[in-house]
């Protein structure tokens, strides 16, 4: 089968690889991939800088599909559906807690698993998702990303004091994770955020898709202690430094972006201010379940920003991310 392999920093490249086998140990299924997301976490690998995606590797994790094979009754071949790619042992302590994404012994796709830039993929079955009869395959594939967002901002209403649709935001960065950060605040009825973002392309594409106004940080200046709630969908230094500025005393921030993984900051504010730091990590089952539904209602909007290639020309839908010549926030690559 034909797959997008990771070959060396800054390079992927087409190659064939042999169809999956069905493991045994837990009753899983291969999906014939319909659609599967490029995503930040694919770019770091891409860049060499994550150590846990190795050259050679299948990368994806954003997908959906349909089933060809299947060792669990609970799945027919024909079936439509999505998974949540972080394969858990439900058996640890937080596991059992429900706090699934957690797990002490976890695997991800396209991690330390074939991920999803491949015709067809292995998985167990208990990470498979089916799909509502009304959502397409392209859609279904934002699930994941969709998610992780979800799953951010249910921790962040639990540390909020005031409701999340009353709550001033400032969301850093206009990639998938912080357009989505948008579009799910606003499903939940949040009317005040602002977006921050330097690219001119995708600042407008986020305006167009989210009816949020954006502003360029390089050119406008955020006022010190201006929002209750500053989203950081970027994580670098510079961002991280923006967040601390822009929140309020006794405000949250929600830190989703990873880029680099240490920098200064500003603990007296965070201390004095009473500020709220808080990280997040993927997603579990239950968030992941109520993001399809809100992927299926049209929660989301129209999802115009979310562009389709040919998984075959993946190579070049690397490229342009990375030289930010895409104004498309999601790229999806077809096998
Ligand atoms: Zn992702
Ligand atoms: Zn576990």
């Amino acid at each position: 089968m034909k797959t997008l392999i990771y070959s060396r920093p800054y390079q992927m490249a087409i190659e064939e690889r042999p169809y999956p086998l069905l493991g045994d140990g837990c009753e899983q299924v291969v999906i014939r991939i319909g659609a599967a997301g490029i995503c930040g976490s694919d770019m770091h690998a891409f860049h060499g800088q994550d150590p846990r995606r190795q050259p050679g590797l299948v990368l994806g994790h954003e997908l959906a599909g349909e089933i060809v094979e299947s060792q669990s009754p609970r799945f027919l071949p024909g079936d439509r559906v999505t998974a949540n790619p972080l394969i858990t042992c439900g058996k640890c302590e937080y596991c059992r807690q429900g706090r699934d994404n957690l797990c002490s012994d976890r695997h991800m796709v396209g991690m330390d698993w074939p991920g999803a830039f491949a015709e067809f993929m292995a998985i167990p079955a208990r990470s498979v998702v089916p799909l509502p009869a009304g959502i397409s395959i392209q859609h279904a594939a934002l699930t994941e990303p969709a998610a992780t967002v979800v799953h951010a901002m249910r921790l962040t209403q639990r540390t909020l004091t005031q409701p999340l649709a009353e709550t001033r935001t400032l969301v850093i960065g206009g990639g998938a994770i912080g357009l989505l950060t948008v579009l799910v605040l606003r499903a939940w009825g949040c009317r005040h955020i602002t977006l921050a973002e330097t690219n001119a392309l995708r600042a407008e594409a986020a305006e167009r898709y989210t009816g949020c106004v954006s502003i360029n940080p390089m050119e406008t200046s955020i006022s010190e202690s201006s929002h209750q709630l500053v989203v950081d969908a970027v994580g670098a230094a510079a961002t991280r430094q923006m967040a601390i500025q822009a929140v309020k005393p006794g405000g949250v921030i929600m830190h989703i972006g990873l880029q680099a993984w240490a920098s200064e900051i500003d603990m007296r504010k965070i201390t004095l201010g009473e500020i709220t730091l808080l990280g997040t990590y993927t997603y579990t089952m239950d968030d992941f379940c109520l993001t399809l539904s809100m992927l299926e209602e049209g929660a989301l909007g129209e999802l115009g920003w979310v562009e389709s290639r040919p998984l075959s020309e993946g190579e070049q839908a690397f490229s342009d991310l990375e030289s930010q010549q895409v104004s498309a926030a999601k790229i999806l690559l077809i096998p």
